[in-house]
């Protein structure tokens, strides 16, 4: 069956609660912070729709600016995956194509879940590198979806 885009409904329930989880198992190894964010539609450009609300979810005040957001757009069929400066200065272009490619794969046989837990699987991976989970680490942003 095909999946409405209502933002609050595309993933029922249990799917949000396995997102969050994946965020959880990600943000334990790693001080970086994850974040999915569902939109109905885009009014702009999806990268620049993706960074007001990277902005509005507070996204740019993590101490080490390591977070990451996962922004889909259901109407329009697009998404972004967005790091913050302290990523970019970290990774490689390539990694973003990566996560990009596997969500590419997934989303084309509908399959939304899978493809957002392994990209956020693969960002706790790489995020772990760099940002190693700290001691007194503080879950500085939301592990919940949120949705507009
Ligand atoms: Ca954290
Ligand atoms: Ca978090």
């Amino acid at each position: 069956m095909a999946r409405k885009s209502e933002p609050e409904t595309f993933f029922s329930e249990k799917e949000k609660q396995q997102l969050v989880q994946a965020i959880e198992r990600a943000e334990k190894n790693t001080s970086g912070e994850i974040r999915v964010h569902l939109a109905r539609a885009c009014k702009k450009e999806v990268l620049k729709e993706a960074q007001e609300i990277f902005e509005e979810l507070g996204m740019t005040k993590t101490a080490a600016r390591n977070g990451i957001l996962f922004f889909l757009s259901l109407d329009d069929h697009q998404f972004a995956i967005l790091g913050d400066q302290g990523i970019h200065e970290k990774v490689q272009e390539e990694f973003w194509n990566q996560i990009r490619d596997e969500l590419i794969v997934h989303f084309k046989r509908e399959q939304f879940l899978e493809g957002l837990i392994a990209g956020i699987e693969k960002c706790g991976e790489t995020l772990s590198n760099y940002f190693p989970y700290q001691k007194d680490d503080s879950d500085e942003l939301s592990n919940q979806i949120s949705e507009s």
